[in-house]
């Protein structure tokens, strides 16, 4: 049995995540769906935006008895293709960041070469993995639409485009790394711009990486309060890969806000 978790949430704050995805109305839709331990983790693309997230920690300190185990994280993106996340041990140690997603939140490409944005993106990923500062890959093979809408190229249709050999490098950095690859609800399992057969190619994708020993975090990535329940999309995943509690991630710290009487 996997303890329900989600790892990857966002808020109204940083104006990613709609107004329906305040810090109480999140709690009380992971404890509608049986989450039992919650990460709150909005983006931090800049400096800039700590004092959003200081009033998401502020809201979470606020909770009295929730319910359910709270984290509170942040996702970080690359800065340029092969550049740095706007984060360090400082900003952790200041803003009390308990643990940190991260990765690659575009092509960087400017011209349609499929094996070329496939490698980059394994490059980010394993740079990802190798960042002592980050504990979760997120959403392998994800890709924004309106990005290749814009540039008018073919869609992203099948993760089976990915080499085998890529999956499998993943999970062994992964491995040795103590990285934990995610399994990504809204991005990945249950995405709108997806064909049917998505989910099924991206689950032996995932077996794949799992065929290594690394461990995998579970998560929705909501934007809305409607999508939390991917994370137990997520979660079915990774029963159907076979995967033990003991292969699910969560954050080292205890909570911030443990779940109380
Ligand atoms: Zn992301
Ligand atoms: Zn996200």
């Amino acid at each position: 049995m996997i303890t329900p978790c989600d790892f990857h949430t966002h808020t109204l704050y940083l104006r990613c995540a709609n107004e329906t995805m305040t810090i109480p109305a999140m709690i009380a839709k992971a404890r509608e769906l049986g989450i039992r331990q919650l990460g709150v983790t909005d983006h931090l693309n800049t400096l800039d935006k700590l004092p959003l997230h200081h009033r998401i920690k502020a809201d979470l300190l606020a909770l009295e008895a929730p319910g359910l185990d709270v984290w509170f994280g942040v996702e970080l993106n690359f800065l340029d293709c092969d550049g740095d996340f706007a984060y360090h041990e400082q900003v952790r140690d200041e803003s009390g960041f308990q643990f940190a997603i991260g990765g690659i939140h575009g092509t960087y490409c400017d011209t349609y070469d499929l094996r070329t944005i496939i490698d980059i993106q394994h490059r980010h990923h394993l740079a990802t993995c190798r960042n002592p500062l980050v504990d979760v890959v997120v959403h392998p093979y994800w890709f924004g639409k309106h990005e290749f809408d814009r540039k008018g190229w073919p869609w992203f249709d099948s993760v089976r485009h990915v080499p085998e050999s890529y999956a499998v490098e993943l999970g062994q950095v992964a491995r040795e790394t103590g990285t934990a690859i995610e399994i990504n609800g809204c991005a990945n399992l249950d995405n709108a711009a997806n064909p049917e057969a998505y989910l099924d190619e991206y689950v032996d994708y995932l077996a794949a990486v799992a065929s290594t020993g690394c461990r995998f975090s579970l998560a929705s990535d909501a934007h809305d309060i409607s999508r939390m329940a991917t994370a137990l999309t997520a979660l079915d995943v990774a029963e159907r890969l076979g995967l033990t509690d003991d292969r699910i991630w969560r954050p080292r710290t205890p909570p911030l806000v443990p779940a109380g009487a």
